[in-house]
């Protein structure tokens, strides 16, 4: 070797390489070290990078496979439950079965005795067979098996059915049950089943841990805006006048396998009614909370998504979403005695649907339901049939008259009168959309205030709603 360099490569503190060069011609000497200096310290971040990116990366398979891993273990778990649970549940069936085959013999009557027998292994049927039920709920839940179809269901309907199905084990227990669920208007969003199996639950432990001569209260609760997500929710609370939790426990009253002191005592029970209870509600976008004093009693709460009777299954609109809301308020809320006429506008342009809203505003007969652009308003349309649409022209996407157009294709909506509203005041514009008919109206922008009120105002009357014909600037 006749000459060598090399230069040590640092990141900070650390060294990281060396760069070397040997045998070179010319030789080496300082200033060829301060050729290579800009080099020296891009090698020297480019081996830093490359190793943190390579452990980066290690770590984040690591990460995946340990997630992998546990969802892989987790799936086990339920399907093991699932699986137990069926095939537990079959053996159980005939044992339930021949039980009640054995006490109802009318050919070989059981002596008293031997009913007692029998009567001991059904109950004890009974319990073990809802024990499976429950694990298998846990399972089906947790495997995210669980499948809801919601609907909009009448808070009234459900809290009548429920109570009918109580009332048996009411009586057995000597509570009375007194439902106060009566407003027609109340619908909830959600599963039937599922919702049903709430409002069970949570009947049958407020009859179970009462006293005799006690009673249940299942009271509405009314439409209210929540502020942690902004959804309307209305509900249920279903009060007793029970042992109540003492305050100690409160905490774990929502988790498996919580008996909260019960488990000694004469009260059947498995302990993970409440917690599958709890996942039911949050599955349906739904909240509950309770409160309980020990000795005085306990009183639950249920709230689920409020919906308009006649959405469509699935509930149509995502939860929390403004119009809706802004229609569930004003059709089940139960002060609005006035008569509210519902008008849809459909506005691309916020400063413009801004004046709309403060003009609806003024008035207490008039509810706007807004669309930004022509897609929405169908949507919204037909979901809940305004008894007018003030329809913009010039929208993004469909136009005005496309949208219009496709309403009066629809048996639906084909009846609801459209106005045109359009910054085009020309006349031949005019005329088109007067000869198109599909419009009752055509109001130019910007908008006239009067024009805007006397269209309203016939909707307040039920007059007809006239055709207008605004010419243009006036
Ligand atoms: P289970 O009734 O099968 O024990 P739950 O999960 O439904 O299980 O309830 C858990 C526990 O919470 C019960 O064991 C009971 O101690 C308590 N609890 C539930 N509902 C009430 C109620 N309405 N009043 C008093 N205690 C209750």
């Amino acid at each position: 070797m006749t000459n060598y360099l090399g230069i040590p490569l640092f990141q900070g503190e650390e060294l990281v390489g060396v760069v070397a060069i040997a045998n070179r011609s010319a030789g080496v000497d300082a200033s060829l070290v301060q050729l290579l200096e800009p080099f020296v310290s891009t090698y020297a971040i480019m081996i830093v990078t490359l190793r943190q990116r390579r452990a980066q990366q290690q770590y984040e398979q690591q990460l995946l496979e340990s997630k992998q891993q546990a969802e892989r273990a987790n799936r086990a778990k339920s399907q093991f439950l699932s699986s137990m649970s069926h095939e537990l549940r079959t053996p159980l069936n005939s044992i339930l079965g021949f039980a009640q085959l054995l006490g109802a013999s009318r050919r070989e009557p059981l002596s008293d005795r031997q009913r007692g027998f029998v009567d001991h292994i059904t109950q004890a049927g009974q319990h073990l067979l809802s024990l499976v039920n429950d694990v298998l709920n846990l399972a089906k839940i947790e495997a995210g098996e669980l499948t809801l179809s919601p609907e909009p269901l009448p808070l009234a309907g459900l809290a009548q059915t429920a109570c009918d199905m109580v009332a048996d084990l009411a009586r057995a227990r000597q509570v009375r049950i007194d439902n106060q669920v009566v407003d027609a208007a109340l619908h909830v969003c959600a599963d039937l089943t599922r919702l049903r199996q709430v409002v069970l639950n949570l009947l049958s432990n407020a009859i179970k841990y009462n006293r005799p001569g006690g009673s249940v209260r299942v009271q509405p609760l009314p439409l209210q805006r929540d502020a942690a997500d902004g959804v309307w929710r209305c509900g249920l609370a279903i009060a007793d006048t029970g042992i109540g939790i003492p305050a100690d426990r409160q905490h774990r009253v929502f988790r498996a396998f919580e008996r909260l002191g019960q488990e000694t005592g004469p009260i059947e029970g498995t302990g993970i009614g409440l917690m599958i209870t709890r996942e039911l509600v949050e599955r349906m976008n739904g909240t509950i909370g309770f409160d309980s004093r020990e000795g005085e009693g306990s009183t639950f709460y249920v709230r689920l998504p409020a919906v308009l009777p006649d959405a469509p299954a699935g509930c149509g609109q995502p939860d929390g979403d403004a119009p809706q809301a802004a229609a569930v308020a004003q059709r089940a809320a139960p002060s609005a005695a006035l008569r509210q006429h519902l008008v849809l506008y459909v506005e691309d342009n916020p400063a413009n649907a801004a004046l709309m809203r403060e003009i609806a505003a003024e008035r207490d007969d008039v509810r706007l339901l807004l669309a930004h652009d022509g897609e929405q308003a169908l949507e919204l349309a037909l979901l809940h049939r305004p008894e007018l649409i003030l329809m913009d022209i010039n929208l993004p996407g469909l136009s005005g008259q496309q949208a219009a157009a496709r309403l009066k294709t629809w048996p639906e909506t084909a009846g609801i009168p459209i106005f045109a509203l359009s910054a085009d005041a020309t006349a031949s514009t005019r005329e088109r959309a007067q000869q198109s008919g599909m419009f009752s109206g055509y109001l130019t922008k910007p908008i006239v205030l009067e024009q805007i009120h006397a269209v309203f105002d016939a909707l307040r009357d039920g007059r007809p709603l006239t055709p207008v014909w605004q010419e243009a600037g006036g």
